[in-house]
C-alpha cells in the first residue's frame, strides 16, 4: 500500500466540485485511499487521498492536511471503480467520491456519541408527539438510536425527545463501537440440489479462481435460481472474500434475509433506505474492514467500500429499480460488471426474464449463460388470454365475468388469487362531465390520479395533492366530477362488492407508512392471511405466496403502446413474472391475461412461453434500427423554469455538435420532452445515437466542455437510458 511521509505532496480528491487538489501530509504520514478533512479556503472538506501531488502548486503556499477520518482506507480498485464510473456515466468525480462516501457522521470530528434507549415507564403526560417517538423507538429500538436521528423519524422537535429523556423515560448511553457482524459459515450444507441446480452451482464455483466473469443465470420464477447463486455465495465466502447480493426492493426482501440466515447460520449485512442511521454507519465501516461477509442492498450498496469484493450477484437483473435516473445517472448492473472487472470478481445476473443486453452479451459469448429448467417441485402455471371484446363486461367494472368465476372456485377451495393491475390509486383521471376537462397538475404536465383513500388527488411526478375538488375547476359546475378508469382501489372496490366475505390486501407502494409495515403485510399474505390480493408491479417482485393459484392481469393491454424502445419487453417481462407467481408450491397454477389484443405479439409470446423466439425478434428488430445493444444511445434532459430559455439554449446546443459527428454520433432533437413539465420547470431532451464501437462518452465531452449554462438551466446526460420520458 503506498505510503505518504510527512510533508509529501499528495493530491487530494475533494468532495466538492474543485475535485483534485495538492495538500501535504501529516504528521505519521497518509496512506494511499485515506479519507481526510482538508483546509479549503476558510472551510474544511473531507476529501480522499488520491496520488501524489501534481506539482505546479508553489510547494510553500501548500496546506497540510487537518486531520484523517477514522476509516479504512478506499482500496486502489475502489478508487479505479470510481474513476471509471465517473468518465462512463460522465458524472464528475467528487459527485461519485460523495456517494461512495455515505456514511452518517463520516467527516465529523471523533466524539463520542449518544444514543438514546427506552427504558423507563411512560411519561405521565403523553402527548401525540411523544407517542411517535416511543413508536419510532419501539419499531428500530434493539441498538437505540442518536436523539437527532430520533426525532426525524419521528417528526418531532429535538425538545420533544430530550422532555422524555428529562421525564426518566429514555436513558442516554455512550455508543458502543461499531462491531463487526456475525461471521457466516459457508460450510454449512446448503439444501440437497436437483441435478441441473447442482451443475449451474457447480458452474459457478469452477469460475470464481478465474478473478472476473458474468454469467447469466437464467430459469423461471422459483426454478431455484436463488439456491444456486447461494453456492456462489459459499465458495466466495469459503475463499475468504467478501459478496454482495443486489435486489431491487430490499424492503421486500424479509424472506430472502431468513432464506440466507437458514443458509449461513448468521443474518447478512443490510443496506437499503429503510435501515437507521446507526446501521448504515456500521456497515459501511465493515464493508471496509472486511467486518462483513455478506451485503445484501439496493442499487447504491455497490458504492460500499468493500475490501475485498468476490461475488456480486444482481438478482432480477432487468428491473427498472437498478437505473439511477437523478444526480448521478448510472445503471448498477452494467455498474456492477465494471466494479467486478476491477475487483477481479465474479458476477451472477439472475433473471426469469432477462434484458435484451444482457441476453445478446449471452449470445455472444460475452457472459456465459447457464439456465435452469424445471421449476422446482412445481409446474409452471397454465396461461390463457381472456379476450374482453368478446366478454359482457360490466360498465363501470374491470373483473370480466371469466376471470370472476375462476376467482370465485379459488375462495370456495380456500386458495389466493391475485389480481395485478399496474395503476396505483383510485383512478388514473377525473374528469368534469360537464366541460370535458380532466385535472391536471398545476407545477407538471400530468394528470392528477384521485387516491381515495387520502381523499385527495395526487400528481405522480411532483407529489403535489389537494383535495378531491366537487366544483370543476374549469367550468364551475358543481357535482360533475368523475373518476374514469381503473387504479388498485378502485378495483379493491369493486372485488369488496362481488365477494364481501373475502379478505382483500392491497399492495401498492403508497399504502404503506414503512418498510415495516408493508414487510408486515407480506408476511401476513404468505401465512394465508388474505383470500384475494390486489397488487401493482410490486408484486411481480419475489415474494413467495405459498396458497396464490390464480394471478389474473386486469389490463395486459397497458404497457403494449407507447413509443418507448422498450415497452415490449417490458410488458413482456412484467407479465411473465407475475404470471411466475402462481402456483409456486406445489398446486397448479393459472394466469389469465385479460386484453383487447389477444393476437399481439407480445401477448402471444407470453402465453406460448417461447420466449427465445420473443427475444430473438426484438433482438432482430434492434440490430436492424442501430438500436442498443447494436448501437449505443445517450440521453440529454434539459429543464428550466422559462421555455423560451430551455428551448433557446438547446437549439444553440444542437447548432454546434460537431464533435458528435466527428465520432460518427448522430444527434435527435431537441424536442419537448414526453412529460413537459415537471415541478414547473420546462423540459427538453436530446437524443443521440451511436455505432457500437464509437467514443461516445469522448465525443459528448468534447461536445459540452466550456459550454456556460444559463442560470438555474439543469442538463443531465444519460449513457444508456432507459427511459425517454
Ligand atoms: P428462484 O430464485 O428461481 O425464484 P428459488 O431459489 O427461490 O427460485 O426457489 C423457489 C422455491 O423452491 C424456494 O422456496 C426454494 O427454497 C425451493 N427450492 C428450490 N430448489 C430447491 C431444492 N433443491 N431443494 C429444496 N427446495 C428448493
Ligand atoms: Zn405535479
Amino acid at each position: 500500500m503506498t505510503h505518504f511521509a510527512l510533508g509529501a505532496r499528495i493530491g487530494v480528491l475533494t468532495t466538492e466540485p474543485v475535485g483534485l487538489l495538492d495538500y501535504l501530509a501529516p504528521e505519521g504520514g497518509v496512506r494511499l485511499g485515506q479519507l481526510v478533512v482538508v483546509p479549503l479556503g476558510p472551510r474544511r472538506v473531507m476529501g480522499c487521498v488520491w496520488g501524489a501531488g501534481e506539482g505546479g502548486f508553489d510547494a510553500a503556499k501548500l496546506r497540510p492536511v487537518a486531520r484523517l477520518i477514522e476509516a479504512e482506507p478506499l482500496t486502489p480498485a475502489v478508487l479505479e471503480f470510481l474513476s471509471r464510473a465517473a468518465e462512463y456515466t460522465l458524472t464528475s468525480l467528487p459527485v461519485l467520491l460523495r456517494m461512495a462516501t455515505r456514511a452518517p457522521g463520516l467527516a465529523d470530528p471523533p466524539a463520542p456519541r449518544r444514543i438514546l434507549h427506552l427504558t423507563g415507564p411512560e411519561p405521565q403526560r403523553m402527548t401525540e408527539a411523544r407517542r411517535r417517538v416511543l413508536d419510532v423507538l419501539d419499531e428500530h429500538g434493539d441498538a437505540g438510536l442518536e436523539p437527532g436521528e430520533l426525532a426525524r423519524l419521528a417528526g418531532v422537535s429535538p425538545s420533544v425527545v430530550a422532555g422524555l429523556t428529562t421525564a426518566g423515560t429514555l436513558t442516554e448511553t455512550e455508543a458502543p463501537r461499531d462491531a463487526a457482524f456475525p461471521r457466516l459459515d459457508p460450510s454449512r450444507p446448503g439444501k440437497p440440489l436437483s441435478p441441473d441446480q447442482a451443475a449451474a452451482a457447480e458452474a459457478l464455483r469452477a469460475r470464481q479462481p478465474e478473478g472476473y466473469s458474468t454469467t447469466l443465470l437464467r430459469g423461471v420464477t422459483g426454478s431455484g435460481k436463488t439456491e444456486v447463486y447461494l453456492e456462489a455465495v459459499a465458495e466466495c465466502l469459503a475463499r475468504g472474500r467478501q459478496a454482495l447480493v443486489m435486489l431491487p426492493e430490499i424492503a421486500l426482501s424479509a424472506e430472502f434475509l431468513a432464506r440466507v440466515e437458514a443458509r449461513f447460520g448468521a443474518r447478512p449485512g443490510e443496506w437499503h433506505s429503510g435501515i437507521t442511521a446507526t446501521e448504515r454507519r456500521r456497515l459501511w465501516h465493515m464493508a471496509g474492514r472486511h467486518g462483513v461477509d455478506l451485503v445484501v442492498g439496493a442499487r447504491s450498496a455497490l458504492f460500499l467500500p468493500f475490501r475485498d469484493l468476490g461475488l456480486i450477484v444482481v438478482d432480477e437483473e432487468h428491473d427498472g429499480a437498478y437505473k439511477q435516473e437523478d444526480g448521478v445517472w448510472y445503471s448498477a448492473r452494467d455498474m456492477a460488471v465494471l466494479r467486478a472487472s476491477i475487483e477481479g470478481a465474479q458476477v451472477v445476473l439472475a433473471s426469469a426474464t432477462p434484458a435484451l443486453e444482457t441476453w445478446v452479451n449471452a449470445q455472444t459469448g460475452k457472459y456465459h449463460r447457464l439456465d435452469l429448467t424445471d421449476r422446482h417441485g412445481a409446474d409452471l402455471p397454465e396461461m390463457a388470454a381472456i379476450d374482453l371484446r368478446a366478454e359482457a363486461m360490466e360498465p363501470g367494472r374491470w373483473i370480466s365475468p371469466t376471470l370472476t368465476r375462476e376467482v370465485a372456485e379459488r375462495l370456495g377451495r380456500g386458495e389466493q388469487s391475485l389480481l395485478f393491475l399496474n395503476r396505483r390509486g383510485y383512478a388514473p383521471v377525473t374528469l368534469c362531465r360537464a366541460c370535458g376537462q380532466q385535472v391536471g397538475c398545476e407545477d407538471c404536465d400530468a394528470r392528477m390520479v384521485e387516491h381515495r383513500v387520502l381523499n385527495r388527488l395526487v400528481c405522480h411526478q411532483c407529489g403535489a395533492s389537494r383535495p378531491i375538488p366537487t366544483t370543476c375547476p374549469a367550468c364551475g359546475v358543481e357535482g360533475k366530477m368523475a373518476p374514469v378508469g381503473p387504479g388498485v382501489e378502485r378495483l379493491a372496490e369493486e372485488v369488496s362488492a362481488r365477494w364481501p366475505q373475502a379478505r382483500v390486501a392491497v399492495l401498492s407502494s403508497d399504502l404503506f407508512q414503512s418498510a415495516r409495515a408493508l414487510k408486515a403485510a407480506i408476511a401476513d399474505i404468505a401465512a394465508g392471511g388474505a383470500d384475494i390480493i390486489i397488487g401493482t408491479q410490486m408484486v411481480a417482485k419475489g415474494h413467495n405466496f405459498p396458497a396464490l393459484t390464480l394471478v389474473g392481469v386486469i389490463d395486459a393491454d397497458l404497457g403494449l403502446q407507447g413509443a418507448d424502445l422498450r415497452a415490449a419487453e417490458r410488458s413482456f417481462q412484467l407479465m411473465r413474472q407475475v404470471a411466475g407467481r402462481a402456483g409456486r408450491a406445489g398446486g397448479k397454477g393459472l394466469a389469465l391475461l385479460q386484453t383487447h389484443q389477444p393476437e399481439h405479439p407480445v401477448i402471444r409470446a407470453i402465453l406460448s412461453g417461447e420466449e427465445e423466439a420473443f427475444w430473438d425478434a426484438e433482438a432482430a428488430a434492434r440490430r436492424q434500427a442501430g438500436m442498443p445493444p447494436f448501437g449505443r444511445l445517450a440521453g440529454v434532459i434539459l429543464s428550466h423554469p422559462d421555455l423560451g430559455v430551455v428551448t433557446g439554449f438547446a437549439r444553440d446546443l444542437a447548432q454546434r455538435a460537431q464533435p458528435l459527428g466527428a465520432a460518427g454520433a448522430e444527434l435527435w432533437g431537441p424536442a419537448p420532452a414526453p412529460i413537459a413539465r415537471i415541478r414547473g420547470r420546462h423540459r427538453v431532451r436530446m437524443l443521440i445515437r451511436a455505432p457500437r464501437q464509437a467514443p461516445l462518452q469522448e465525443a459528448i465531452r468534447a461536445w459540452l466542455e466550456g459550454v456556460k449554462l444559463p442560470a438555474n438551466l439543469r442538463l443531465a446526460v444519460d449513457i444508456d437510458p432507459q427511459s425517454f420520458l
